[in-house]
């Protein structure tokens, strides 16, 4: 019977965690984003935002009835209850289409990337959990060449994540992300190779 291999990906910002998700879709495995699920699921006329509003009311919809996601991750950030709140609406509709996701696949690897898997508990539906880690200089070099966090937000969001120590635990395969783009694609090329030669154990 085929088995479908549930593939966690993680890093903290600036490790290169997208990067390495890009490269595993360029070998050809499909690669599932949550961070990108979780902003689709929250779309204007979603059953998500409706929730949200009902519960942080409707000075987070912005007059086109979008969510304004920034006001909202600012009121998340200065609050744990409200994060815990949001997190109590998203959670259980994001693992729902990761499922859904996870069930139209027909290879035997799939890839999950998500920033805040290991934060959120979603290693214990990962078979095996990739984290790619780099310094944090030059994660930060990185995201401000990167030009969408300024050095304040960078910290603010390195505060609400794990530490790397903490990511080393709970990782089955380390991608280390301090050199070039070529030494990382040949980590990936062989994390790859590990993986498929895995399959047939
Ligand atoms: P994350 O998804 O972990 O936040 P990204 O994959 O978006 O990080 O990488 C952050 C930025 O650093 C991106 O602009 C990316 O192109 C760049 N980057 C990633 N790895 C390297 C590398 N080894 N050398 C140079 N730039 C890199």
């Amino acid at each position: 019977m085929r088995v479908l291999r549930r593939i966690g990906l993680t890093g903290g910002i600036g490790s290169g965690k997208s990067t390495v998700a890009t490269m595993f879709a360029e070998l050809g495995l499909p690669v599932l984003d949550l961070d990108k699920v979780g902003r689709e699921l929250l779309a204007p006329g979603t059953v998500a935002l409706q929730r949200v509003v009902q519960v942080f009311g409707d000075g987070f919809v912005l007059p086109d009835g979008s969510l304004d996601r920034r006001a909202l991750a600012a009121h998340c950030f200065a609050s744990a209850q409200a994060t815990k709140e949001l997190n109590g609406i998203m959670h259980p509709l994001i693992w729902q289409a990761e499922q859904q996701w996870l069930a139209g696949q027909s290879g035997e690897l799939a890839i999950i990337e998500a920033s805040v898997l290991l934060e959120s508990g979603g290693a214990g539906r990962m078979d095996a959990v990739i984290v790619v880690m780099a310094e944090q200089p030059v994660r930060l070099q990185r995201v401000l060449a990167r030009g969408l966090q300024d050095e304040h937000a960078f910290y603010a969001i390195i505060k609400r994540q794990c530490t790397d120590e903490q990511r080393r635990e709970q990782a089955d395969f380390l991608i280390d992300n301090n050199d070039s783009l070529q030494a990382l694609r040949d980590q990936v090329d062989s994390l790859y190779a590990q993986l498929r030669k895995d399959l047939s154990k």
